[in-house]
């Protein structure tokens, strides 16, 4: 996929410049040890014909969180970043698109301290998700990172190692995605989004923890809110998942995907009557802003 062009703008450390003019440092602390941290971002065409970036306040400040749990110099407002953001989607004439900010190291091959750090702001087209296909999972041989030894809570750009093992892992596997159990057992996440499961109406998801509690997490608990869902936030083994009624992945790309199954089981819920495609509807009408759905019981 290209993700940019000659004409593609992106804004870098407080100016708007060509992607094609911009260098990264091979020397960076970031290229070696992957020590930077990352947003994932969706921007949306709305009803009305504008364009709005869903939830841009809490990513810019999850993001100022992971640089600073990383020890990473931290001096842009997120108002600032907000703006930066809107500038590179007009300067690119983007509206339903992708939104990649990544704060790197400069030069520095010692595990020290760094007194700067630099910002890049990447977007690109995405296409409306349409959310019709199941995914079908593999429980992964490669386990989450332990808390112990990462920052889990950041989003940092060497904790995609693992989920890119897993992915692979289960794309060479004839699946679609993985689902990484923590260090103690349980269902953790997927390599990029959170996992729910149902079982007698209730939706359940890990508790924070030992995953990035996403924001699209967040989102779906202030849904089940509104539309009167249970759900519980508490560690769950693969056999309970295996033995729920239906599941499925949420990110901020991946907005609400339906699971089909996972190994060799089958959910029994056909996903049309489950708590998780009220959800995935009503998501995909709050980040275009028209009205949220009603619960129709399934
Ligand atoms: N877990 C992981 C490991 C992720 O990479 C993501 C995507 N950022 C998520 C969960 C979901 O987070 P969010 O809803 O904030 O995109």
């Amino acid at each position: 996929m290209a993700y940019y062009n000659n004409d593609t703008i992106i804004y870098h450390n407080g100016s708007l410049v060509k992607a094609t003019d911009t260098k990264i440092d091979l020397y960076s602390q970031t290229m070696h040890y992957g020590l930077g941290v990352f947003e994932g971002i969706r921007s949306y065409k709305m009803a009305n014909g504008d364009t709005q970036i869903f939830k841009a306040f809490e990513h810019y400040e999850r993001l100022e969180r992971s640089a600073r749990a990383l020890n990473l110099p931290y001096h842009w407002t997120t108002e600032e970043l907000i703006q930066a953001t809107y500038d590179v989607l007009e300067k690119n004439n983007l509206r339903d698109a992708y939104v990649r900010p990544l704060i790197y190291c400069p030069a520095n091959m010692s595990f020290n301290l760094n007194n700067e750090s630099y910002i890049t702001i990447e977007a690109w087209e995405m296409a409306p998700f349409l959310g019709e296909k199941l995914l079908c999972i593999m429980t992964s041989s490669f386990q989450r990172p332990n808390p112990k030894g990462f920052k889990i809570e950041a989003k940092a750009c060497g904790h995609y190692v693992n989920s890119i093992l897993a992915s692979q892992e289960a794309k060479a596997n004839g699946y679609d995605e993985a689902m990484l159990l923590d260090m103690n057992g349980y269902v953790a996440e997927g390599p990029g989004a959170n996992i729910f499961i149902e079982k007698d109406g209730v939706l359940i998801t890990a508790p924070a923890g030992n995953i990035l509690p996403g924001i699209t997490r967040a989102t779906i608990f202030e849904l089940c809110d509104e539309l009167g869902i249970s759900y519980e936030e508490r560690f769950f083994t693969a056999e309970e998942m295996k033995n729920a009624d239906s599941a499925f992945y949420c990110g901020t790309a991946a907005e609400v995907i339906g699971v089909q199954s996972v190994d060799e089981t089958t959910f029994p819920l056909a996903w049309n009557n489950t708590r998780g495609s009220v959800v995935q509807k009503a998501y995909k009408n709050l980040v275009t802003e028209s009205i949220v759905t009603t619960l129709v019981e399934a």
